[in-house]
């Protein structure tokens, strides 16, 4: 892994010797002296993980990464505080300004690649996401989001201890705010972690019953619990076990004895990270869902079904079956939005869509072709099984009025309907498009308000 770490300090020793251990695992490494040009770089290279000195003349480490997870554009950048002071209290001041990790000084080299390497992996990772997200909402499809840091956010943890006292600890710390639930066999563990959705899993590297490493392995191989962070409680004697479990993607630590403030600080930044990481999720689902759906009936978009319609083109190639195609045009539909404004048009188009979707089957895919136009694909279907589906549904919007919104309260619809089917391996979407096309205009021609198969 390689990635880009601007280190901050005000002593050159302190930089060069960073820069030599980075260097030297093939990190690109750029660096600044002092507050303020720590900021410039940050702005203009956007690192992918900061290491932060706290004592700067001017400007201290603390304020810096204030700053910097107050800026919506570099916010998402993890920040290691880097310090000569081991008290807890500034450990939580760290957090609290919302940095992701502390070393101290004199680094050792354990600690800093497993964080470095930790953090820079969990940023590659909501980097992508965050790049769709962009792009969402570049085409206008999700809003950019509201909240860029939650200040005090609450969850579900679950915490894995098999000393009742210690998760008495852990509850009077957390609770009410949070939901704690508690576990204390392997099994059992995986089971909840399953089912459980969880915001935070709390593992003890202590446990004698079994091996918490392995639990912790375990749970990083369950699909429904990838993204939900664990956090492992360690003693002293404990770091070869603490590096295997940075290793296999444990998201961070604490130190036993647990300073209680020290467990709120890291308890929150994993649920800010746990809920920023789940809002990027849900937008990027969110914008290919409306990327591909027509925004006033929620039948699929025309892109969706030009895409879609070559894959079911040839399928029906390839199995030998039929696939049946309605081209739908409502008729004197001008008309309606003449008279009665085009609001009344829109309600109208949604009902009709309303109509589509409850004739066709799940496999069939509607879609709002443009306009007052609707193209259903029926797949494995003949002409004369969809010719039945087609008149079924002409005369259910023949014989049974649009209820709309304003007077006179309901509106006669008709519509016209052109279909076509497949004829094997020459055949196109195009060139099937184009036949019920021709049978929509024949039917357009011949009276309208009828279903038009076309030309044998
Ligand atoms: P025909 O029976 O020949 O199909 O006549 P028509 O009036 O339905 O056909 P025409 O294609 O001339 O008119 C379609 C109208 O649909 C014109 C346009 O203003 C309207 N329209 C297109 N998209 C929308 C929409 O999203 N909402 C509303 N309310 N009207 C729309
Ligand atoms: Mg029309
Ligand atoms: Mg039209």
């Amino acid at each position: 892994m390689t990635a880009r770490v601007l280190v901050v300090d005000d002593i050159l020793s302190n930089v060069k010797l960073l820069e030599a251990k980075l260097t030297a695992e093939y990190f690109e490494v750029i660096t600044a002296f002092n507050g303020e040009q720590a900021l410039a770089r940050v702005a203009a290279e956007l690192p992918d993980i900061i290491l932060l000195d706290v004592m700067m003349p001017g400007m201290d480490g603390f304020e810096v990464c204030r700053r910097i997870k107050s800026n919506p554009a570099t916010a998402h950048i993890p920040v290691v505080m880097v310090t000569a002071l081991d008290q807890p209290s500034d450990r939580v001041t760290g957090l609290e300004a919302g940095a992701d990790d502390f070393l101290t000084k004199p680094v050792d080299d354990f600690s800093l690649f497993a964080r470095v390497r930790s953090l820079v992996r969990l940023k590659m990772m909501t980097d992508e996401l965050r790049m769709r997200e962009e792009t969402g909402q570049s085409m206008g499809l999700v809003d950019a989001g509201q909240t860029l840091i939650e200040p005090d956010p609450s969850g579900r943890v679950l915490i894995v201890e098999d000393r009742p006292e210690a998760v008495a600890w852990f509850r009077a710390g957390l609770e009410p705010k949070n939901v704690v639930e508690e576990v204390n066999t392997f099994d059992e563990a995986l089971i909840r972690t399953r089912g459980g959705d969880f915001d935070l899993i709390v593992v003890s590297l202590g446990i004698k019953e079994f091996d918490s490493l392995r639990l912790c392995s375990h749970m990083r191989s369950i699909a429904e619990a990838r993204n939900v962070p664990i956090l492992v409680l360690v003693s002293e004697s404990e770091t070869r076990k603490l590096a295997q479990a940075l290793d296999m993607g444990v998201n961070d630590y604490l130190m036993r004895p647990v300073d209680r403030n020290e467990l709120l600080a890291r308890v929150r930044t994993q649920l800010r990270k746990k809920h920023y990481a789940d809002r990027l999720r849900h937008n990027v689902q969110l914008s290919l869902e409306m990327a591909i759906t027509d925004q006033l009936t929620g039948l699929h978009n025309r892109r969706y079904m030009s895409r879609h319609l070559d894959t079911l083109m040839k399928g029906a190639v390839a199995s030998g079956k039929p696939l049946s195609f309605l081209v739908m045009d409502i008729d004197f539909f001008k008309s309606v939005n003449d008279t009665h404004g085009h609001d009344i048009g829109d309600e109208v188009l949604r009902e009709f869509a309303n109509r589509i979707s409850q004739n066709v089957r799940g496999i069939d895919l509607a879609c709002r072709f443009g306009g007052e136009e609707f193209v259903v694909v029926m797949p494995d279907t003949d002409i004369g099984f969809a010719y039945n589906i087609a008149e079924r549904l002409r005369m259910q919007v023949e014989s049974d009025p649009f209820k709309i919104s304003r007077a006179p309260g309901q509106l006669k619809v008709t519509v016209s309907i052109g279909m076509a089917s497949s004829t094997g391996a020459a055949d196109t979407a195009e060139s099937l498009l184009h036949r019920a096309d021709q049978a929509l205009y024949r039917a357009k021609r011949e009276g309208r308000n009828r279903v038009i198969a076309e030309a044998a």
